[in-house]
């Protein structure tokens, strides 16, 4: 078998990280071509010297000094900026790139990837939520494969038709309902949420996620997010698209069709279980993940999302009502707001006061081009800085 060849964006991250692991189970499948990260230098020299890609990539340059050094006659290639992501997205002889850099950072390499018809592995959930339209332009005009890795999509997509190409009429289905663990919160006294510390919104009952995304789902604006996702990966209206709350994390989410079937996919709560299929697909391989044991587990249960408690879910569906540049514009103050609120400088209440005020200042921002969401996405984080210093203030 000829082993596909990888670039990991983001690999010392946690998707990255998982990804790493689902590769080294089958390395007569997949082999490394290039690696990204940013601070975690010492972790990314150590997966280098194990996977040994051609270049890796980091974006400052005394860093990019560091790591050279650090791989001194591993015959890596340390590689700078942002130009070298997009360079490492779009080799020729890389097949499939895994986007799995948090943030509005990663919609640049993801773009690239996709207009070098790559096969794209979409962690990165921002590049949807950013410039979906755009995306999903370039991969159809490009022939790209996308192939999503968050797992409610994942799940989606498994539980779609083979071949489903964007329309879901003319595929009998009615509607996609996205699972939610309702996060930490679920369950606790609305009154006391003023209180919440950002130890204990990243503290999540079942997956082990990234700072930032662990944070979103503590709020719900990831499920948010992952509506404004599906919308663009399959084509959805915004009333096409359900949000169920279900602790468990075991159903990862569904795909209702006309004749009242509801397909699901299941696993444990273990991201190399999407990684894996994206990575092999169409084919199966081993993730190292637990085998789901549904006796053990018991009980499945399932909630509608109460919207007072979890407004930011209620503000991703006003973004995409609004279209233009809104879900651009609420994605870039989230990331701010959730920024400040690890930092101490904002309260968990404040996260979605803020989001709000943000997309009130800046209603019906125009979307043309790819631009123009550039500059949505720096004036709402400028509008955001500045509420966040005020309420400090
Ligand atoms: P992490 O924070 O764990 O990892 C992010 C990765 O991106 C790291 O490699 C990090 O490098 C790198 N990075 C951070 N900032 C930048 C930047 N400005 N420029 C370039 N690289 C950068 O995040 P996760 O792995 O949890 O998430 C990655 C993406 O996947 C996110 O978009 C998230 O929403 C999505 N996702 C994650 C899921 C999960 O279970 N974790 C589930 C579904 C989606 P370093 O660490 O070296 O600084
Ligand atoms: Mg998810």
């Amino acid at each position: 078998m000829t082993p596909r060849n990888l670039t990991i964006l983001g690999a010392t991250g946690t998707i990255g990280v998982n990804t790493l692991d689902v590769v080294a189970r089958n390395p007569e499948r997949f082999r490394v071509i290039a690696l990204s990260g940013q601070h975690q230098i010492e972790k990314l020299a150590e997966q280098c010297r194990r996977f040994r890609p051609r270049y890796a990539v980091v974006l400052d340059a005394d860093k990019a000094r560091l790591l050279a050094a650090m791989l001194t006659g591993s015959g890596v290639e340390v590689l700078v900026g942002m130009e070298a992501l997009e360079r490492i997205a779009a080799l020729p002889e890389v097949d499939s790139v895994m986007a799995a850099i948090v943030g509005a950072a990663g919609l640049r390499p993801a773009l690239a990837a996709a207009r070098a018809g790559k096969r794209v592995l979409l962690a990165n959930k921002e590049t949807l939520v950013m410039a979906g339209r755009f995306f999903m332009e370039a991969v159809r005009d490009h022939g790209a494969t996308l192939l999503p890795i968050d797992s409610e999509h994942n799940a989606v997509y498994q539980s779609m038709p083979a071949g489903y190409d964007g329309d879901l009429a003319a595929h009998g289905v009615r509607r996609i309902l996205l699972t939610a663990s309702g996060g930490p919160f679920r369950a606790r006294a609305i009154e006391t949420l003023a209180a919440v510390t950002p130890e204990e919104a990243v503290a999540h009952p079942n997956w082990v996620m990234g700072r930032k995304i662990s944070v979103d789902s503590a709020t719900m604006m990831n499920k948010g997010l992952e509506v404004i996702e599906a919308r663009w990966l399959f084509n959805a209206r915004p009333d096409q698209i359900d949000v169920v709350i279900h602790p468990q994390s075991i159903i990862h989410s569904m795909v209702e069709y006309l004749d009242g079937s509801v397909l699901a996919q299941l696993s444990n709560p273990d991201m190399r279980t999407p990684i894996a299929h994206a990575l092999a697909y169409p084919d199966r391989v081993e993730a190292g993940v637990n085998w789901l044991d549904l006796a053990a587990i018991g009980t499945l249960t399932f909630e509608t999302p109460d919207l007072r408690r979890f407004p930011c879910l209620s503000l991703a569906y006003q973004a995409l009502a609004a279209g233009g540049a809104a879900t651009a514009v609420l994605n870039a103050a989230n990331e701010e707001a959730v920024a400040a609120f690890l930092d101490h400088r904002l309260s968990y209440l404040g996260i979605s006061e803020t989001l709000d005020r943000v997309m009130q200042r800046l209603a019906d921002l125009p979307a043309t081009s790819l631009d123009d969401l550039t500059a949505a996405d720096a004036a709402a984080r400028s509008i955001a800085r500045e509420l966040i210093g005020a309420a400090r203030a």
